[in-house]
């Protein structure tokens, strides 16, 4: 008796772990599948192109950062490849310590980063406001 309650008990619990992790994962390959489908397979920051070898270099991006916000149309996506990935993540994040934020010290760690993006401003230098 006590052996098929806990034989159930762990069961339940195997398959809820498995359906959740199925179901992010469905997601997660349901819009990276649409978007490979939808675009050209070439980063939209390098305009480094892509083939089946290493498509997996090439990650979904969301425009506007929220990982649920996945529209049918696309809209909300783009294909890059992971270095510009990083990065595009890396400038939110000072963006919004720079907006934020008034009086953070720290600068030291700020300026790693600084070659980085003075090679990106001389890239897109087509760029004009
Ligand atoms: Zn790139
Ligand atoms: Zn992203």
């Amino acid at each position: 008796m006590s052996q098929n309650k806990g034989f159930t008990g762990s069961r339940k619990l195997d398959q809820i772990v498995a359906e959740a992790r199925s179901k992010r994962e469905d997601r997660e390959k349901g819009y990276r599948g649409q978007a490979l489908k939808m675009y050209p397979w070439i980063c939209g920051r390098c305009s480094r192109e892509f083939t089946h070898t290493n498509v997996h270099e090439l990650t979904v991006h969301h425009r506007d950062h929220d990982h649920d916000n996945n529209p049918e149309d696309g809209s909300n996506w783009e294909l890059l490849c992971i270095y510009c990935h990083d990065n595009e993540h890396s400038r939110y994040i000072e963006e919004e310590r720079y907006g934020g934020g008034s009086n953070v010290g720290g600068k030291s760690n700020i300026s790693t980063s600084k070659p980085f993006s003075v090679l990106k401003s001389l890239l897109k230098d087509d760029d004009s406001k």
